[in-house]
């Protein structure tokens, strides 16, 4: 399936992704994960790239779009966590044909609150301190590595992403319900009752 997953920062779109990659092998595709490792690793696009995200703001289109047409193009199957993040992005592949978007809807106060305790390892594993626990603390159950705090996720920075998100992400939703290519799911419960909503979601949607 190619489904596209929207929703403001922290709504679960890296979880759902993670699982939905271990039930249907679909590629993963996260612009974030792409653009965090060229930043890592000091590439010329990502010395040019780290202020935007360091800021919370978008990355601009010229260093973004072409990474991930060449990512879909050709994929049977693939999860889009976090593209389009802009109208222009989504009109970028709009001959792509799509499944389904999926909506995770949840409320900036809900987000907020997990933004505290969320934790990453460098291989983009993400826990939640309260949530979703790793079995031993501090540590990744998958491959060990140290768990901390991604750089983007301080409160001033995560302010200024909510409102990069209403101003150019959000009118997303109407452009595919319009399309009538929208599925909300309620993102609010804890992430096993969210995924098996889209579970659900997918269910009906492989039935028609
Ligand atoms: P994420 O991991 O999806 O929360 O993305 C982290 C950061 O990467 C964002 O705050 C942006 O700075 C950048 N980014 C991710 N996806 C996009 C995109 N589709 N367009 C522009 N910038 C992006």
């Amino acid at each position: 399936m190619k489904i596209i997953l929207l929703g403001p920062p922290g709504s679960g779109k890296g979880t759902v992704s993670e699982n939905l990659v271990k039930d249907f092998s679909a590629a993963h595709i996260s612009p974030g994960e792409i653009l965090r490792e060229e930043v890592s690793k000091e590439t010329t696009l990502g010395i040019e790239i780290k202020k935007y995200i360091e800021k919370g703001n978008l990355v601009p289109n010229q260093f973004i779009v072409e990474i991930i047409k060449l990512e879909i193009i050709g994929k049977k199957d693939f999860i889009l966590d976090g593209f389009p993040r802009s109208l222009d992005q989504a009109e970028a592949i709009k001959d792509i044909p799509l499944d389904v978007v999926l909506y995770l809807d949840v409320p900036e106060k809900v987000v907020i609150e997990r933004f505290s305790g969320r934790r990453t390892c460098s291989n983009n594993h993400g826990y939640h301190i309260k949530y979703l626990p790793p079995k031993k603390e501090g540590l990744c159950d998958i491959d060990g590595l140290p768990l901390s705090k991604r750089k983007d996720d301080k409160p001033d920075i995560i302010k200024e992403r909510f409102r990069v998100y209403h101003k150019n992400t959000a009118p997303l939703v109407e452009y595919y319900k319009k399309k009538g290519l929208l599925i909300s799911v309620d993102a609010s419960p804890a992430p096993e009752k969210v995924y098996a909503e889209v579970k659900k979601a997918l269910k009906k949607i492989s039935k028609k």
